[in-house]
């Protein structure tokens, strides 16, 4: 039996799109109605065919659904949480898929008091937007994590989880604080790093463009990847999950001193050890099947 019977998905970006992808193939039966405040988008929505039904308004995409996503940045969910909550039928689940979760929590508990709210995170991405950036397996073998407030309906919560394990998801259940400190860590700061790395090295006077672009293969182009992500989700994630990225940013900052002081001070002993240790994570997130193993990301060179 099918988790949902009508989904619907409110934003039709990356990831929007590709919830709509990877329904169709894992769950045909499935009725997908979409919306996005765009009407550009929504008109591409309906060339691409991905949806079976693409809504006007975000109210009139959800009067029939069982399972509500919202798709959208992260500081526009209050908005459309408060858009849908009149059509909103008492027994959908309304979930959502932004990159930071206690504030986006805090924002549907308010909006939709007494919906039931069951929150989520699909760790997975690319650095495209927009609706014909989505494909199937964009979710296969990557985590999503739920993060249900307390009290929440445990039959809920199993819905959801098997709707994301359809979609080739490992389901993860986290508390939202906690999820939030995580990923300033693993995603949040990495994201601040590429940004201030690509917009320092292009603000370089003696050092022109044209050569931190001609010789970027030296590290400098894997930054711009993560640095080329959509400025909206972005400005967002980072207002939103102020607090542990802060916190996070002063530990990198510390730990970035400290390394300054190695190199003044030619401890090459300190900066092997952290290289080593290092290069142990990158062999961890291969075994565990989170990147592939190919020398330089894949790229091929001949
Ligand atoms: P995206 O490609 O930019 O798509 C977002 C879509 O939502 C856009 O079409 C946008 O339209 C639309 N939208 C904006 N405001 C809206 C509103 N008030 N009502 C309806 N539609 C609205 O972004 P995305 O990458 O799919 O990200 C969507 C969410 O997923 C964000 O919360 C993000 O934090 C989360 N997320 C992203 C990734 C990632 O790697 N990209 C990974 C995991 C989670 P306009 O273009 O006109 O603004």
């Amino acid at each position: 039996m099918l988790p949902f019977a009508n989904i619907a998905i409110i934003g039709i970006g990356l990831i929007g799109s590709s919830i709509a992808h990877a329904t169709r193939a894992t769950m045909p039966s499935a009725r997908i109605t979409g919306y996005d405040s765009d009407p550009a988008v929504r008109a591409r929505v309906i060339e691409l065919g991905f949806c079976d039904d693409v809504s006007d308004t975000a109210g009139s995409a959800v009067t029939d659904a069982d399972l509500v996503i919202l798709c959208v940045p992260v500081g526009v969910m209050a908005q459309v949480a408060a858009d849908i909550a009149d059509d909103l039928p008492d027994d959908a689940i309304i979930s959502d898929v932004g990159s930071s979760k206690e504030s986006v929590l805090a924002a549907l508990t308010k909006v939709l008091a007494g919906a039931r709210i069951i929150p989520a995170h699909p760790v997975a991405g690319t650095e495209n937007s927009g609706p014909d950036a989505g494909f199937a397996t964009l979710f296969h073998d990557r985590w999503c994590i739920l993060t249900p407030p307390e009290g929440a309906e445990e039959g809920d919560i199993e819905r959801v989880q098997a709707f994301w394990q359809k979609l080739g998801a490992n389901v993860e259940i986290m508390d939202a604080k906690h999820h939030d400190l995580v990923l300033a860590v693993t995603s949040h700061l990495p994201h601040l790093i590429a940004y201030t790395i690509v917009g320092t090295a292009s603000d370089l006077e003696d050092v022109t463009r044209g050569e931190v672009i001609k010789y970027s293969a030296g590290g400098f182009r894997d930054f711009t990847r993560i640095a080329a992500s959509d400025p909206t989700m972005w400005r967002d994630v980072f207002l939103s999950n102020k607090e542990a990225v802060l916190e996070m940013l002063q530990r990198f900052s510390e730990d970035l001193s400290a390394l300054q002081r190695a190199i003044r001070w030619d401890k090459g002993d300190e900066l092997f050890d952290l290289f080593t240790k290092t290069r142990a994570i990158r062999r961890r997130i291969i075994e565990e099947g989170q990147d592939d193993a190919a020398p330089d990301f894949g790229r091929t060179h001949d």
